[in-house]
């Protein structure tokens, strides 16, 4: 199996093209999380096979950002986890040093030429590069010139403070957005800009959105946690952390038959090998080659 080895910030693997998008891989950190928690209700010796795990029973995780380019316009998909840590959540989730900003200044992209910033949900692996503090003054917009699209349904849950995963949605990711006026929310499927479109991906959580990126009829499907990496291509192979676990399972069979249908590759956002993937369906269920 190829494999990309994207440990330094910058490009994790070559870019792609979809019609005139240019699409660009970007490493916005790396991480470990529990692998029981990840895998719900799959034993572990059938998740350890795909997904090995180290001594603290944690597996290797990515944060995989897109750089969209089209008609002089940049669009940033996830921002990966950001560097707002302290050292214990460091030691707890393995956070790289590198962060989303650290690999766009590795390539010289200036962050105040990034238009949009598409969040696909509001978890700190996802969100956390959105904002930073670089004196210590409080967090602000890690790109103060974008709108940041983000489900309405999403942006609420993440407010209201329902004892469910608060531990995530964390003020610092969230309210500096707000405060500057850089919201956007849109209610499921929605375009960006020409080619680039959101659509509502519920189960991980209530909202979650996913980024279709898309010409004639390629297309290449940013899915986010509803299948985190390729080892959760199984429908039942749910994340404890998912908010809807039958729902999950429902929308993955939706968009897994559409991918397989349509050829559209996709991106696993969070997988180690950096690659996108086609999907078949065949006798054991749907299954997914690595494309490049
Ligand atoms: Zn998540």
């Amino acid at each position: 199996m190829k494999k990309h080895h994207a440990q330094s910030p910058g490009w994790a693997r070559p870019p792609l093209h979809v019609g005139d998008l240019r699409v660009s891989f970007l490493n916005g950190g790396r991480l470990k999380l529990d692998g029981g928690a990840m895998f719900g209700i799959i034993p572990k010796p059938l998740w350890q096979r795909l997904a090995p795990a180290d001594e603290l029973n944690r597996i290797e995780l990515t944060t995989t950002c897109l750089l969209v380019e089209t008609a002089g316009r940049r669009i940033i998909v996830e921002s990966g986890i950001g560097n707002k840590y302290e050292a214990r959540d460091r030691e707890i989730f393995a956070l790289s040093e590198t962060w989303l900003l650290d690999s766009l200044r590795a390539v010289q992209i200036d962050p105040e030429s990034i238009d949009v910033v598409i969040l696909t949900h509001l978890h700190f692996d996802h969100a956390g590069g959105g904002t930073f503090d670089p004196d210590g003054r409080g967090a602000r917009p890690t790109f103060p010139r974008a709108r940041y699209i983000v489900p309405r349904g999403e942006w609420d849950d993440s407010r209201a403070g329902y004892f469910v995963m608060t531990a995530t949605y964390r003020e610092e990711n969230l309210a500096p957005l707000e405060r500057a006026g850089l919201l956007e929310l849109v209610d499921g499927e929605a375009e960006v800009a020409p080619g680039v479109s959101v659509r509502s991906l519920p189960g991980h959580t209530r909202h979650q959105q996913g980024v279709l990126i898309h010409h004639a009829d390629r297309g290449l499907l940013h899915v986010a946690d509803l299948i985190p990496t390729a080892a959760h291509l199984g429908l039942r192979y749910n994340m404890a952390y998912d908010l809807l676990p039958y729902e999950n399972m429902r929308t993955k069979q939706r968009v897994l038959e559409e991918c397989a249908q349509s050829g559209w590759t996709v991106v696993f956002g969070q997988d180690p090998h950096w690659s996108t993937w086609r999907i078949s369906k065949g006798a054991r269920g749907f299954e997914a080659v690595q494309v490049e």
